[in-house]
């Protein structure tokens, strides 16, 4: 895709700015973009651009700073890029410049990023906080330092400049929460490459497949299909591997009669999917298999019932504790009454992440799930996850009880993507089976 907003429209990225700029009241916020991340050496990791900046503006290039200036009454939005340069570009590629930024972003105040340093000191002199993340721009930071420092010094003169310095999440996580439709749309594409890319990927798994190939069907897939890299580090975790939360290695051959988890998400215009399947390599669950991934399927369902306007994350979390704890002490695995189980926190040894994450520009997006002490409650226009998960590792310092042992070695997690409607809430990632049949027909191909 060529289009430097991503078939984002221009006044989309205006009306948030509005938005920002009414809440920002005399503040001032500033957004440099995400440094350039280096493998080793001079060897740059390809670059991911910064998901607060694409927000705010849908400028995707690196070493750029947007400044919004709450106080000001003129030039309230500023943004300062790279200058052209021939011989960069004929090594790092194309660069917009200011000319170009300006064109393509509609903000009439287009500066080079050569005149930051000189100029910033002045444009943020009459605001009376700066809204700046601290600690990931040492350069940026010593500015911000240097403004409150010489607002001390002659504020008391002039009896203005910044006094304090507020994390730009305040406001912008707040507004990152509640999707717009276009974000929406590309969830729901990026949703549908994911889904898709499983369906073409999933008849690869077979015993003495290496779970390599079944990542590189899964990420050919979503490269296929015009999506960027994906989303996150994609994981396929074959046996053991499959208990183990972040696998990444993917360097096992799976074996007849194993369990293959698959957790993996393409990036479609910046947005991601996350979606996570069970797979028997050979083609059927056994028994055991069945029964623990019952409980998970269970607790997955009952979620995606729950899920509407005026819930919290945390209560459908206790709701799939509740289902877990449940079918575990049906099956032996704990010993116990549930309620006390939960208590004690005893499901934490095979459950220990949370059933949720909100979804959006980054697969971990942004927002607080608590609120002035408490839980945040659902509105229409979240996006979230819901991966409930089992994990019973054989391996590792901690024998498993014998009651868990015929479950030894197994780790399951189903993880569907869920968008909140007015009434309830649409699954997005529904049409990918995650029953039993289902999925024993997907890995049949
Ligand atoms: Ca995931």
């Amino acid at each position: 895709m060529t289009d430097p907003l991503l078939g984002f429209s221009p006044t989309l990225f205006a009306r948030r700015r509005d938005e920002i700029l009414r809440r920002l009241g005399r503040g001032a916020m500033i957004l440099p973009a995400a440094p350039i991340l280096h493998r080793y050496g001079n060897s740059e990791l390809p670059y991911r651009p910064d998901a607060e900046l694409f927000y705010v503006c849908g400028f995707r290039e690196p070493d750029a700073l947007l400044l919004l200036r709450g106080h000001a009454d003129e030039e309230r939005v500023i943004l300062f890029v790279r200058d052209r340069d021939p011989e960069a570009e004929r090594w790092g590629g194309g660069r917009l410049g200011p000319e170009g930024a300006r064109e393509v972003t509609g903000i009439e105040t287009v500066l080079s990023r050569s005149e930051l340093q000189e100029r910033l000191p002045n444009l943020v002199r009459d605001t009376d906080r700066l809204h700046h993340r601290l600690g990931i721009h040492p350069e940026v930071d010593r500015w911000v330092v240097e403004a409150l420092r010489s607002a001390r010094i002659g504020g008391g003169k002039e009896g203005m400049g910044p006094r304090g310095v507020t994390d730009p999440g305040e406001i912008l996580d707040e507004l990152r929460l509640r999707k717009d439709p276009a974000e929406v749309e590309a969830i729901r594409d990026a949703a549908r490459f994911t889904m898709e890319s499983f369906r073409a990927a999933i008849p690869h798994v077979g015993p003495g497949v290496g779970e390599w190939e079944v990542q590189a069907a899964l990420e050919g897939e979503f490269r296929r299909r015009g999506g960027g890299a994906p989303a996150f580090s994609t994981i396929v975790g074959s046996g053991p591997n499959a208990c183990t939360l972040h696998y990444v290695e993917n360097d096992r051959r799976m074996a007849d009669g194993e369990l293959l988890l698959m957790d993996a998400g393409a990036e479609w215009r910046l947005y991601g999917g996350d979606v996570t399947r069970t797979i028997p390599v050979g083609g059927r669950f056994s028994p055991e298999q069945r029964e623990l991934y019952q409980v998970v399927e269970g607790a997955r369902r009952r979620v995606v019932e729950l899920a509407r306007p005026g819930v919290s994350l945390q209560s459908l979390h206790r709701e799939a504790v509740r289902c877990l704890v449940t079918g575990m002490v049906a099956l032996g695995i704990l010993e116990g009454e549930p309620e006390e189980l939960i208590e004690e926190e005893a499901h934490r040894r095979y459950f220990p992440h949370r059933t949720s994450h909100w979804l959006g520009l980054e697969t971990h997006d942004p927002g607080d799930y608590m609120v002035r002490g408490e839980e945040r409650l659902l509105e229409p226009g979240m996006v979230f996850t819901v991966e409930p998960g089992l994990y019973l590792p054989g391996y590792g310092p901690d024998p498993l009880p014998a009651g868990a042992r015929p479950w030894a070695d197994l780790g399951i997690r189903i993880e569907d993507d869920v968008l909140v409607t007015e009434s309830g809430c649409e699954l997005l990632t529904g049409e990918l089976p995650t029953d039993l049949d289902g999925v024993e027909a997907l890995a049949e191909g």
